[in-house]
């Protein structure tokens, strides 16, 4: 097996762009002159500061983040977001409204309980989640201290295909596996957070932004790395952060800056997973798990119904080279993971491929 010959469909850590990833490889003994590796410089050091300046105001100039808000480049992956969230937003005797559609928007709930009262707002594990509940399903309760979604749910394969209006309670979104794909209002929401590695980077750092005046309030047994407060005040680097994931982050953003950014993102996630949802309405084979309205334009989520022929196809599609495309263990079936960085002739590869094996066994 070699690049050439492969497809990663992987749902995290997935496909990067190619141009970063060699860029990388190039900079790799000797940045910029500097007579060492970016693994190799000291956070404090003024060539790693415009790294570290420039990737945060590439950053920011691509979601179009007002002065309201703060960036921050953490630790411990989304998952640590889901006790920090709680822990800086619940307050003393709170209440936070939580949406269940997926395994990672169930394990942030189960861990606020931890910290307050928490409000299930809507639960889809009714169906599997293969749908996202409407806004008139919400049940929400009128002074919550926060209301928690997970925005496309990696796992299942559903997104959700609008922002919940949830009065002036803080909206705190999960974005792992979407940030970077559409244009957002951030002026909407009180925090957003995404871990890096769906994406934007290699796994290691994430990306939180949070509206400023939110972060202060943390419940007083918060550890000092776990508040936003000390993260806001210390710009990222209370104590060392992910240097060499945060300068891959950089490379990603020039290289989505030169492919049109964000407004082009837009337009291929639907042309990337349109190919795949095409096809699959189509097939006899194989359909789509996730109801129609409510499928994520960046995992695209299939199966045969039958638990043998899945089974079977995974293994002629990685005897194929079509790598990962295995579903998680919690819903079978297949997944392909579509994200900003697959190109779509791999997309296109595998729906031929697809195509020529329900010919074969259909
Ligand atoms: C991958 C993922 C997570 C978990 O991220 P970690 O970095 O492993 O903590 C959480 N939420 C979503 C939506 C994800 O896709």
């Amino acid at each position: 097996m070699s690049r050439e010959t492969t497809y990663n469909f992987a749902a995290g850590p997935a496909v990067l762009p190619e141009e970063a990833l060699k860029t990388a490889a190039a900079e790799m003994l000797d940045f910029n002159g500097s007579g060492m590796s970016v693994m190799e410089m000291s956070h404090r050091s003024a060539i790693y500061q415009s790294i570290f300046d420039e990737t945060k105001a590439n950053l920011k100039k691509a979601l179009a983040v007002p002065d309201t808000h703060e960036v921050l480049f953490l630790q411990g992956g989304a998952s640590a977001q889901f006790s920090m969230v709680p822990l800086n937003l619940m307050g003393e005797n709170g209440t936070a409204d939580y949406v269940i559609t997926g395994n990672f928007s169930g394990i942030a709930c189960k861990e606020a309980r931890k910290f307050g009262t928490v409000n299930v707002a809507a639960d889809t594990s009714d169906c599997n989640h293969t749908r996202i509940p409407k806004q008139e399903e919400l049940k929400l309760t009128p002074d919550a201290r926060y209301f928690h979604y997970c925005a496309n749910n990696t796992v299942f394969g559903t997104e959700w295909h609008y922002v919940p209006d949830v009065g002036d309670v803080p909206l705190v979104a999960d974005m792992s596996s979407d940030i970077l794909t559409q244009p957002v209002d951030i002026s909407r929401y009180g925090i957003i957070y995404a871990g890096a590695q769906k994406n934007m980077a290699p796994a290691g750092v994430t990306v939180v932004i949070i509206r400023k005046e939110l972060a202060g309030h943390e419940l007083p047994f918060t550890p000092l790395i776990m508040s936003y407060k000390t993260m806001i005040d210390k710009d990222s680097m209370y104590n060392t952060p992910p240097c060499y994931t945060i300068y891959m982050l950089g490379l990603v953003l020039k290289w989505l800056e030169k492919q049109g950014g964000i407004a082009a993102m837009s337009e291929l996630r639907k042309e990337r997973s349109g190919l795949l949802y095409d096809y699959l309405d189509n097939s006899r084979l194989f359909h789509g798990c996730a109801e129609k309205d409510a499928r994520s334009y960046m995992n695209v989520t299939f199966t045969t119904g039958d638990k043998e022929k899945d089974t079977e196809f995974c293994k002629a599609a990685t005897a194929a080279g079509f790598l990962n495309v295995k579903g998680h263990r919690l819903v079978g079936g297949m997944r392909a993971s579509v994200y900003n960085a697959q190109p779509m002739k791999a997309v296109q590869a595998l729906v031929d491929f697809m195509k020529e094996y329900e010919a074969k066994n259909g």
